[in-house]
């Protein structure tokens, strides 16, 4: 067994309440690493491609990787790979700190978790040993109450991830949450709700060794101090949201479900503007040198009687999600909207999308709920608590922008911003279009963590308002390095870092595992990987009419960008030649 492994995954059963150590072969961990790329595996291997995501039978993936527990910078995270209930297609939502840490230490690569419990129940994997607890005294908690009982009650040394409200009560997009850290995307906290698992607690004592840790040390030492460089000071300085302002002036920021792609209340929605009004503290993933988060204090003004006053992390997602997607300029309205979302444990990109498709479908007059109009922050907070209790208008909107549309008709699902049922980020696809790309053809749906092609419309490489078939390879490569990344794991924000990702990559690897990998072999791994997404999808019931984008976004240019125009017939070559390159 390479170092860096234990070389086994724990299959746990909690209908039965039974587990066993299944073992990983060499070739398995060498060809998938970890992370995302071993989860799709796994994923294949316990048939999780044709479960239904909400079904007993449907396995949930908690996957770390070679390099967690190692020193090297951002790599304390881990992946949780499901057939996600949103899309019924791949999912992988990714979270960081000690949860991956204490996992690892259970003496195991992977858990993966079947079956149901007939009551709630917090499954405690105990350096491997399992059980389960009742769960009645966290049920209905939000994360991080939960969180601090669960670990009052085992002991400080467990390390806690749990689903919140929403993900108790199936919102299709409820998230799995550890530490305030979200594997956000794609509703994993519904397929653990669906087997009335309230949280996992590990903790662990089993480290693995390194194949050759002077090398690695040097190597992490490297790293760690070129993270501290000029690639992301951005990130240190204000966080992910300094990107709003940008891209409100590249007019790539999604306003009132994508009618504009400027909003003109932008400037009270980032972080300069903010970090006046606002005290703000920095903080940062466990083993992680960059601390690209930051957590702002609300005034006492802005909070209603009995609000908590616990700071609210910002996110350039988030700002834009639930601000300019609904047309919300109110920074504290937004701040506490995004709050909200982590208390009741729901991805804030699919919560806010599926919010301003209803706010349009009001304003033409095809839903009956005059309260949800776009600009108002208190009606974005209403319609949160009741997606959150699946109440009202909310039964509707907790299954997301796609199936909403589905019940409301009327042509609707036009401009229900999705692809493949998952809502889109705040990227503008018609003036971002080798981003649109990515979006159309992304195994997960529209996601800008999954496909980076972003960067490349940032660039001189393409441009960004006119793609071409030169912008194909560029949009597979970002997506290829996205895979790779998510599976070996290392967080994004260092990959302005690297000067040779794959050759870095390889040496990383090979002090940790001890193998002879080179630059090319990663970039075949990483294309297998996005391969083994794609088997997933094949076997879920993929069709090619799903790699599009919504009608909304074809055959007419962005309102107040006229060279900002995608046709339908220009898409559809992009994704031929997408498939032709991975020879699909
Ligand atoms: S850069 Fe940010 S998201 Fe990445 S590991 Fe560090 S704190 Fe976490």
């Amino acid at each position: 067994m390479p170092s860096g492994y234990h070389g086994s995954y724990l299959r746990i059963d909690v209908s039965s309440g039974r587990a066993e150590r299944v073992p990983l072969s060499d070739t398995v961990l060498r060809h998938y690493i970890g992370g995302s790329g071993l989860g799709a595996r796994l994923l294949l291997d316990e048939g999780g491609a044709t479960a239904d995501p909400l079904s007993p039978e449907a396995p949930l993936v908690f996957a770390f990787s070679p390099l967690v527990g190692s020193p090297l910078t951002t790599s304390a995270k881990f992946a949780v790979v499901a057939r996600s209930p949103l899309t019924g297609r791949f999912n992988d939502s990714l979270a960081s700190s000690g949860f991956a840490l204490a996992g690892k230490r259970c003496g195991c690569d992977a858990i993966v978790i079947v079956g149901c419990v007939p009551t709630w129940s917090v499954l405690v994997v105990d350096d491997g040993e399992i059980r389960l607890e009742p769960a009645g005294d966290v049920l209905g908690d939000p994360c991080h109450v939960a969180e601090e009982k669960l670990r009052a009650r085992l002991g400080a040394d467990y390390r806690i991830a749990s689903i919140g409200p929403a993900g108790e009560r199936g919102v299709r997009y409820a998230t799995i949450s550890h530490d305030g850290r979200h594997a956000g995307r794609g509703g994993s906290g519904a397929v653990l709700g669906s087997k009335h698992v309230k949280a996992i607690a590990v903790r662990g004592t089993q480290r693995c060794d390194w194949a050759h840790p002077r090398k690695l040390t040097e190597l992490s030492r490297d790293l760690s101090k070129r993270s501290f460089g000029p690639a992301t000071a951005k990130y240190r300085e204000l966080g992910t949201a300094t990107n709003l302002l940008t891209f409100n002036r590249f007019g790539a920021l999604p306003t009132r479900n994508f009618q504009s792609g400027t909003f003109e209340e932008a400037a009270s929605l980032a972080p300069e503007q903010l970090s006046v009004a606002h005290a703000r503290t920095r903080a940062s993933c466990v083993a992680c040198t960059i601390g690209c988060e930051h957590i702002y204090a609300l005034p006492s003004t802005a909070l209603t009687e009995g609000e908590p006053r616990r700071g609210v992390r910002l996110e350039y997602e988030s700002m834009f999600a639930l601000g300019s997607l609904c047309g919300v300029g109110d920074g504290d309205a937004v701040l506490r909207a995004s709050r909200r979302c982590d208390e009741l444990g729901i991805d804030t990109i699919s919560a806010g999308g599926t919010i301003a498709f209803a706010m349009e479908c009001v304003e033409r007059g095809l839903l009956d709920e005059p309260w949800l109009t776009f600009g108002s922050g208190d009606a974005v907070l209403k319609a949160i608590d009741l997606i959150g209790r699946r109440d009202g208008v909310g039964r509707m909107l907790a299954e997301g922008s796609r199936r909403a549309a589905e019940v409301i008709g009327q042509g609707s699902i036009a401009f229900a911003p999705q692809v493949k049922g998952l809502e889109i980020p705040g990227y503008e696809p018609r003036a971002l279009q080798t981003m649109a790309l990515g979006f159309a053809v992304g195994a997960r749906g529209a996601d800008h963590n999954r496909s980076g092609a972003y960067e490349v419309d940032f660039s001189d490489k393409v441009d960004r308002r006119h793609a071409t078939l030169d912008s194909v390879r560029h949009a597979i490569d970002t997506e290829d390095k996205a895979a790779l990344m998510d599976s070996l794991i290392l967080c994004k924000f260092l990959r302005g870092v690297f000067t040779d990702f794959h050759a870095e990559a390889a040496d990383m690897l090979q002090a940790v595992t001890g193998w002879d990998v080179t630059a090319d072999e990663l970039r075949e791994t990483a294309r297998r990987i996005v391969a083994s997404k794609r088997q997933v999808n094949l076997l879920a019931g993929w069709t090619p009419d799903e790699d599009t984008l919504p009608e909304r976004f074809l055959d007419a240019p962005l309102p107040g960008d006229a060279a900002a125009l995608l046709t339908r017939e220009r898409l559809q070559e992009l994704v031929a030649e997408y498939h032709r390159q991975r020879g699909w």
